[in-house]
């Protein structure tokens, strides 16, 4: 296939030269000088889409997504794709949808989980909102890119999965540092308190993969000082949406809206900002001594 790739940056890159690996012919744009193998880069986005036969974003918001459709839309090929993996609002997502049926072209909101290692590695998991029919024809994209697509519904049914998924990981994380920051205080030991929680009804994903506290559990960026991995200021973006979402709908989010509280005070006011999400649980020791 022909390949358009806007937005080079840590996650579109690996991604892009995957597809490039794979054989497909890919033109990319970032707004930024990049080199990446296997990848023509062009002077403009409208360069990258022309020729198309899907062309993906992988973009920081929804508002830069919403000027980048505009752009390169009107000029893409008749019957193309626009495959969107950023992780936007809902709104954005259909606003785009909406725009791409107008000209006659299949538009996907296909955010990923996985992180910059699943980009590199080919094992993101896609969550798809758009038409079955747009679905089929860039699977072979996806199982060039990541390890599982699930089609979630309609346009923007993609992006709803993935700040639900999020609302409840950045929920999830607080409150297994706040329970190892508890459990210091108890004098329990971490790595029982691993040991327990991991086999028990408190494991979860933060606890079993990811955990936060260094030296114990499988390999994470608390090994690392907790360099990001999933910077907290992302884990922040992606609250934002749910709580946006939640108001845009009327639901009933107070563990998110909490969630998304603690992280804009973690990286507005504390020194969140730049480490990896998980560094939560140095704050709470922090605010445990003080
Ligand atoms: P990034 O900032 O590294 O990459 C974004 C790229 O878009 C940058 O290179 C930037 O120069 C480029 N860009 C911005 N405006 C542009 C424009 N108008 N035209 C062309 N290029 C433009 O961010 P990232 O970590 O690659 O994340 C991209 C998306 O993936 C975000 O929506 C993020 O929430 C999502 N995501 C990230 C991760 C992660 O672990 N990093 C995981 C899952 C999802």
């Amino acid at each position: 296939m022909k390949i358009g790739f806007i937005g080079l940056g840590n996650m579109g890159a690996p991604m892009a030269a995957n597809l490039a690996a794979a054989g497909h012919e890919v033109w990319g744009f970032d707004q930024v000088d990049v080199t990446v193998p296997g990848v023509s880069i062009t002077p403009s986005a409208r360069d990258a889409a022309k020729q198309a036969d899907v062309v993906i974003t992988m973009l920081p918001n929804g508002e830069i997504l919403r000027s980048v459709a505009h752009d390169v839309l009107p000029v893409m090929q008749p019957g193309a794709s626009f495959l969107d993996c950023s992780t936007v609002d809902v709104d954005s997502s259909r606003a785009v949808a909406d725009l791409a049926s107008q000209s006659a072209l299949l538009a996907l909101d296909a955010p990923v989980s996985g992180g910059i290692t699943g980009a590199a590695a080919g094992t993101l998991t896609f969550m798809v909102g758009g038409p079955m029919k747009a679905v089929e024809r860039v699977r072979p994209l996806f199982d060039i890119m990541g390890q599982k697509a699930v089609h979630c519904g309609d346009a923007g049914a993609g992006q709803a999965a993935k700040i639900c998924n999020n609302m409840i990981l950045g929920a999830t994380m607080i409150a297994t540092c706040e329970a190892f920051a508890l459990a210091d205080k108890l004098d329990l030991d971490r790595q029982k308190m691993y040991d327990v929680v991991s086999t028990s009804s408190g494991y979860s994903w933060s606890m079993n993969a990811y955990c936060p506290a260094p030296g114990v559990g499988p390999q994470s960026p608390a090994e690392n000082g907790y360099q990001p991995g999933f910077a907290a200021e992302l884990m922040l973006k992606d609250l934002q949406l749910s709580q946006h979402a939640a108001q845009t709908v009327n639901a009933d989010t107070p563990m998110g809206a909490l969630a998304r509280d603690l992280y804009a005070r973690f990286v507005e006011e504390e020194d969140g900002r730049g480490r990896d999400f998980s560094a939560m649980l140095p704050r709470f020791e922090a605010r445990n001594r003080s």
